[in-house]
């Protein structure tokens, strides 16, 4: 086959691009068949009752589509489809397993070729092609379809949850499946609310006949939307911290920039109508953006389309009508900050944006709000104003058109969610003590302005994991030692009387600062951590004076220090605070040297506690990192994230030598990763009579009531039965097991 590379790129892209699963079905049957010159191309859809329905055919008779069925093992179709293997016959009717449909008239073909669609273990169908005379596929034919189908798999396997074959027959209406990244976590069901039907992207050049008038409108378009701005800052003011509320200021900047505006008049001088000079100008400006290979900088190119879709809705004046009592969940491309303070908190109850990552200040935000939130879905097919849907932060998932029982479940598990929360309130002043005596200090994490507080008002005894970088991810520049003392002093007033553990700052990995570029092939290995703020000094140092000074007075700093695996980093580290206590009471302040500990997340830190012991005070297992590096699993990548589990035994077993090798050499040991929420993985850590768990502020009193409710005695036990299990599978069954036996069933989803 000539061209096999460009074609089978094309087949796939333009497939990918199709609106609909039946659309793309179509397409791909009579493109095959077109790319490799045959008689016949069929596809049969696998559903989840194993039974293959031929769904789209160029070839066969199309009244057979829908109606031949075959269950696997059944005729050449089904037998590719258990064995997970093509089959190249010559004459078809002449193997054993040949079955005959009389249907698809399909006597008059003798060669056959069918290869199966897998994606992510699991079978999405099998693509079949078929040739009148008697012959062989040739090792270029199948090996071009067999690529084709590995690619193809991926593309129409986007809805797991329910048969193809209902999407065909009713496309518009069935449940669909769409799986992104996690935003923001909680649940939220309502209407979609697009955001705007037609984007500035799509918008195409016109000619103007009143050069000045279409200035005019464009100036005026300008003016809305600053005062939009304006008025979205103010109405969200009290629900924002600063560091997002400077967001708006970048709108503001972005909408006063002298280029932009020069641009678009001159684009209309030319002759352009105002929205095609804008859609030029906007796309120069995001292309500037979204070139960099910095994905913080990447990312805001984002902010650009946002600017420009709103001053394009201003132009085209239409709105969407919001009915005021139905739960919105605001969709679009691109979602920007004053979209959102648009919108009474009341009625939005979550965010699906197409474009974005987790570092999209939509996801900030979302956060920040409470609002749960998916983020890079791709263009979903078939989302429209007004249709139900459930948007799962915890999967990362959205169901559009839910069944009546999908709804119903999520809907009682949101409810059950609240219901809990509301009856756990009465916690917030009890400690942390098992039935049988043992005591458990349950701490915060934060890291935004916004999240401090809410750690204090549901009982936490203190901040356990302080990520600093997120200041540093949200400021244009590295703030300065005055910058950072004042939201350092912030985060220990708050707390006052409290420990607060103000870890250093953590970049490298998937957290980036936009004003300090560097790209590594292999970024979790690489400059992160300790080993990026060894290397430079001066950020260090700033850092470690700006903490010191915001703790005087208030003496409740410690400090943590991320991806230690070595001695000499923390003997570098220990000379750089003495320095920094000299410096500063040289200069008159009074600071104290406070408590220093490590995150136990780089396994090679493990074997080293040891030597360890006598330079540092503390130590937290950081066990998303911990579970990333010992299982060689990247914790972002969601074509392996199944397989990422803190309940994996290997990492369980490690966990549990660190907590025990702690006690032997005296080193209190907390806990500060997702696990530490996770109520299967919190009877586990009670079993090894862990001191201390930080979380967000969300999961602190399910955590306390399953540690008031549960005897150590009983977790004791049940962490040696995990200790001899071979699968976290069998360690989720037992824990899922003893939970439901305290009746603490509430507690898992
Ligand atoms: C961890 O690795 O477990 C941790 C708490 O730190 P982060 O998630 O910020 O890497
Ligand atoms: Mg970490």
């Amino acid at each position: 086959m000539n061209n096999s590379l460009s074609l089978l790129k094309k087949i796939v892209q333009e497939a990918a691009s199709l609106a609909s699963p039946s659309k793309q079905m179509v397409y791909i049957v009579s493109a095959v068949r077109a790319a490799m010159q045959v008689s016949v191309c069929s596809l049969f859809i696998a559903d989840e009752t194993n039974v293959l329905t031929l769904t789209a055919t160029d070839g066969l008779d199309p009244a057979a589509v829908g109606k031949v069925k075959l269950t696997y093992g059944e005729g050449l179709v089904g037998t590719i489809a258990r064995n997970s293997h093509p089959l190249n016959i010559e004459d078809a009717s002449k193997h054993p397993g040949y079955r005959y449909f009389p249907e698809t008239q399909e006597e008059q073909y003798q060669a056959f070729l069918g290869v199966p669609l897998v994606h992510l273990r699991r079978l999405v169908g099998v693509l079949v092609v078929q040739e009148s005379q008697r012959r062989k596929f040739t090792d270029d034919e199948e090996a071009f379809l067999l690529t084709i189908a590995a690619q193809l798999a991926a593309t129409l396997s986007l809805d797991q949850s329910h048969s193809w074959v209902d999407m065909t027959a009713q496309d518009n209406q069935s449940m669909q499946r769409v799986l992104g990244v996690k935003g923001a976590i909680g649940i939220a069901s309502g209407v979609i609310h697009l955001l705007s039907e037609d984007s500035l992207e799509q918008v195409a050049d016109q000619e103007c006949k009143n050069i000045d008038a279409e200035i005019d409108k464009f100036h005026t378009a300008l003016q809305q939307c600053q005062y939009e701005i304006d008025q979205g800052s103010l109405a969200l003011k009290d629900s924002l911290s600063g560091d997002i509320a400077t967001i708006f200021t970048a709108y503001k900047m972005l909408l006063e920039s002298k280029e932009l505006i020069d641009d678009v008049e001159r684009g209309i001088r030319q002759g352009n109508w105002a929205q095609g000079a804008l859609r030029a100008a906007i796309s120069q400006y995001a292309d500037l953006f979204g070139n960099m290979e910095d994905p913080y900088l990447r990312s805001r190119s984002e902010d650009v389309w946002n600017i420009g879709n709103k001053l394009h809705s201003k132009l085209h004046g239409r709105k969407t009508a919001v009915s005021q009592d139905q739960n919105l969940i605001l969709a679009g491309d691109l979602i920007s900050i004053t979209d959102i303070a648009r919108y009474k908190r009341e009625q939005l109850v979550g965010i699906l944006c197409q474009t974005g990552s987790s570092l999209s200040h939509t996801a900030v935000l979302a956060n920040a709000l409470g609002l749960p939130a998916v983020m890079g879905t791709g263009k979903i097919k078939n989302l429209q104003q007004g249709i139900p849907a459930i948007l799962d932060g915890y999967q990362g998932q959205v169901i559009l058109y839910p069944s009546q029982e999908v709804l119903s479940e999520y809907q009682k598990l949101a409810s059950r969610e609240k219901n809990l929360f509301t009856e756990l309130e009465g916690l917030k002043e009890q400690p942390a003590i098992t039935p049988d005596g043992h005591r458990v200090h349950l701490y915060a994490n934060t890291g935004l302005m916004a999240d401090i507080s809410p750690g204090l008002k549901r009982g936490a005894e203190g901040i356990g994991l302080y990520r600093s970088e997120i200041p540093f991810m949200i400021h244009e520049n590295f703030p300065t030692e005055e910058e950072q003392r004042l939201i350092y002093r912030h985060v220990l007033n708050t707390y006052e009387g409290k420990p607060v553990t103000l870890r250093t700052l953590d970049i490298g990995g998937d957290k980036a600062l936009p004003y300090f570029h560097f790209s590594e092939e292999n970024s979790y290995l690489g400059w992160r951590g300790i080993r990026f703020t060894l290397d430079n000094r001066p950020i260090f140092m700033t850092q470690i004076r700006a903490m010191l000074r915001a703790s005087e007075g208030l003496d409740n700093l410690h400090i943590l220090l991320p991806m230690v695996s070595r001695v000499d980093e923390l003997d570098a580290f220990n000379l750089l605070l003495e320095d920094a206590c000299t410096q500063l009471k040289l200069e008159g302040y009074q600071v104290k040297r406070p408590p220093v500990g490590i995150m136990v997340e780089v396994p090679a830190a493990v074997n080293l506690l040891p030597f360890f012991a006598s330079r540092i005070n503390f130590i937290s297992i950081g066990s998303n990192d911990l579970t990333q590096y010992l299982l060689a699993l990247d914790r972002n990548n969601s074509r392996v994230s199944h397989l990422f589990d803190n309940l994996h035994p290997a990492v369980l077993q490690e966990i549990y030598r660190i907590v025990q090798l702690c006690r032997t050499i005296h080193l209190p040991v907390s806990l500060c990763g997702e696990m530490a929420a996770d109520p299967l993985a919190v009877i586990l850590l009670l079993g090894m009579k862990i001191e201390a768990l930080s979380m967000s502020a969300y999961n602190l009193s399910k955590v306390k009531w399953l540690i008031r409710t549960m005897p150590v005695k009983v977790a004791e036990e049940t962490l040696q039965k995990a200790l001899t299990m071979e699968s976290e599978v069998q360690i989720r069954e037992l824990t899922k097991g003893v939970l439901i036996k305290h009746k603490l069933g509430k507690l898992v989803h």
